[in-house]
């Protein structure tokens, strides 16, 4: 028995058929969507569908893949790369927009080259005190469009 559904995301009619088909994954023959159905007296409803979306980190252009399983919508994760919270907003299965939300910044103590980190950093500029834990030196530290600005020992 074959039946026939629709793809949610690009709307395409694909054809299902109980001998060959799996009910899990059934790949759309339009797009990259994967789709679990459930098949019953010859006809196929849809469960679930899931497309992946990749995006690019505003920060380093490392790679983030989300899942999605609506067409429109948004989702945060993280860059692969540097580990960058990102929020990701699409629509028509395509991305409209990545914003960080939250950044790391590593730098090295200009006095001992320690290598330091500042975490949780949800501005795009600010600056922070820091105490390098080697040589103790107050170090400020600023940062600039989620990058490394300057460093000065206080
Ligand atoms: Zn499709
Ligand atoms: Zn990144
Ligand atoms: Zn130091």
């Amino acid at each position: 028995m074959t039946a026939e559904f629709d793809c949610p995301f690009c709307g395409h009619t694909n054809e299902y058929d109980d001998d060959d088909d799996q009910e899990f994954g059934f790949p759309c023959g339009n797009c990259p969507a994967t789709i679990d159905l459930e098949y019953e007296d010859g006809y196929v409803a849809v469960m679930k569908a899931c497309l992946k979306l990749e995006c690019q980190c505003l920060k380093c252009a490392g790679d983030l893949a989300l899942e999605i399983t609506e067409k429109e919508g948004s989702d945060t994760g993280f860059c692969s790369k540097c580990k960058s919270k990102l929020l990701v907003t699409w629509s028509d299965s395509d991305v409209d927009d990545v914003e960080i939300t939250e950044t790391t910044i590593d730098f090295y103590c200009p006095c001992d080259g320690t290598a330091l980190r500042l975490a949780e950093i949800t501005s795009e500029d600010g600056g922070k005190e820091m105490l390098c834990r080697e040589c103790d030196h107050n170090l400020s530290v600023t940062w600039c469009d989620w990058q490394l600005a300057e460093i000065s020992v206080g």
